[in-house]
């Protein structure tokens, strides 16, 4: 990596654990003290907000240019089918693969158990408005069919507005048949065209790459407002609950992702994720897909060797459609909820959370909390109230972090196991520093 690559990165690194450690100390010290509110709100929130709204102003520019080129160029209709299905079988296989490993933990560790109605009513209680925003807003998302349809949007303008409040899929499919048209059409009467994208593609990643010179104060920011409201108490009686989710996150990103990296791509698990190391920061920072996209594009390129085309096409489908960590989640959370409200599922029942649940990790936006939503049909799908999600809100942040790693880490990993059955896979040596 470039030394400026390698600096940025641990910088952002560091701003991360002082963040975590200023905010832990100073809510230990001060507990629910005005001032420290008052730091937060006026001070480190707006900060990180700032930072998150300079890297989303260029997440849609860019993914508009890089998936209608990455399509342009793979061109060869053949090819592209052939790299459409690996992404969509991968998806699948792994997102299946994340979902069982958390259903199977949540069976065997059942932290839904054991909790009184006195302390459910008192968990349900103190987030019951967010939660009744939560539940409101998916009670107006459509039915499957409507969602599938209007995947297709009438209006890609209205999709582009809309696109961080659900319909990023419609920018995509809007940058893919675009892309296709590209690819089907004489050189000459597109070329106009295809040097616009090209330069709105550059201009998107120099505007991210200025965003993240200001990355390890934002993430110092992000953190510390977290960190310094919410404290760990937060954590206390959901502790066995968040212990699953993160177990899960864990056994998926340090155990699937280094077996696939090494038997499926034939690369180093340790090179993977060293050179990983700023696009996991990134995404832990942010719980966003989309801001991440750009540094995974970024690295998954230039450091990992998946060749553009292929790494514009899978990373950007893949910042919305794989989400292998939120599939994860998404499974743990909705047994966890049945068996706190003693809602008993029986296998039928319990497939259908699987299925929805790898489902709604592919419908899910790349946002913070982008998940919740869906959560709530699943819930309501096998029975479970959907308010029930005030239960797990006031923890969701760092499970969101949390998640938002393994789906932009399962990104690049499919990007790199589509690029070596292509056999366009060509990691770059490089002088990597000692650990
Ligand atoms: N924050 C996640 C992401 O951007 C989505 C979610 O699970 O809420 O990947």
């Amino acid at each position: 990596m470039g030394d400026r690559e390698l600096r940025r990165a641990r910088r952002i690194l560091v701003g991360l654990a002082a963040g975590a450690l200023s905010g832990l100390a100073l809510r230990a010290l001060a507990g629910d003290a005005g001032w420290l509110e008052a730091v937060v709100r006026y001070g480190s929130y707006p900060l990180g907000q700032v930072f998150l709204r300079l890297l989303f102003l260029a997440v849609l520019p860019l993914l508009l240019t890089a998936l209608s080129l990455g399509v342009a160029e793979i061109g060869d209709p053949r090819r592209l089918g052939r790299v459409g299905a690996r992404t969509f079988a991968y998806t699948f296989g792994v997102s299946a693969l994340s979902v069982a490993i958390g259903v199977t933990l949540v069976h065997f560790f059942r932290p839904g158990e054991g909790f009184g109605a006195p302390q459910r009513e008192a968990l349900l209680a103190s987030l019951a408005p967010e939660a009744k925003r939560v539940v409101e807003n998916a009670a107006r998302s459509a039915s499957p069919i409507d969602a599938l349809v209007s995947i297709i949007p009438r209006n890609p303008f209205e999709a582009m507005v809309r696109a961080f409040d659900g319909d990023m899929l419609g920018v995509m499919f809007f940058a893919l048949v675009v892309g296709f048209a590209i690819a089907t059409i004489p050189r000459e009467k597109t070329s106009g065209l295809v040097v616009f994208l090209e330069g709105g593609y550059a201009v998107s990643l120099r505007l991210i790459d200025m965003a993240m010179a200001f990355a390890p104060i934002g993430v110092f920011a992000l953190v510390f407002s977290l960190t310094a409201r919410l404290g760990l108490d937060v954590v206390g009686t959901l502790g066995r609950y968040v212990g699953v989710v993160m177990l899960g996150l864990l056994l998926q990103q340090f155990g699937v992702y280094a077996l696939l990296v090494r038997f499926l791509v034939g690369v180093s698990p340790r090179l993977f994720y060293r050179r990983m190391a700023e696009v996991m920061t990134t995404a832990f920072s942010t719980s966003s897909s989309a801001a991440t996209l750009p540094v995974a594009l970024r690295v998954s390129h230039e450091r990992l060797g998946v060749p553009r085309d292929i790494n514009a096409f899978v990373l950007t489908i893949g910042s919305t459609a794989n989400q292998n960590g939120t599939a994860l989640f998404e499974g743990v959370t909705v047994l966890f909820l049945a068996q706190l409200f003693g809602v008993e599922l029986d296998l039928a029942a319990q497939a259908k959370v699987v299925l929805l649940s790898i489902l709604a990790g592919v419908g899910t936006a790349g946002v913070p909390g982008g998940s919740l939503p869906l959560i709530v049909v699943v819930l309501e799908s096998v029975g479970v109230p959907g308010e029930g999600i005030a239960v797990v809100l006031g923890v969701d942040r760092i499970l969101d972090m949390s998640r938002t790693v393994l789906n932009v880490t399962g990104d690049v990993t499919a990007a790199m196991y589509v690029a070596s059955r292509e056999g366009s896979l060509v990691v770059p040596v490089e002088a990597d520093p000692p650990a």
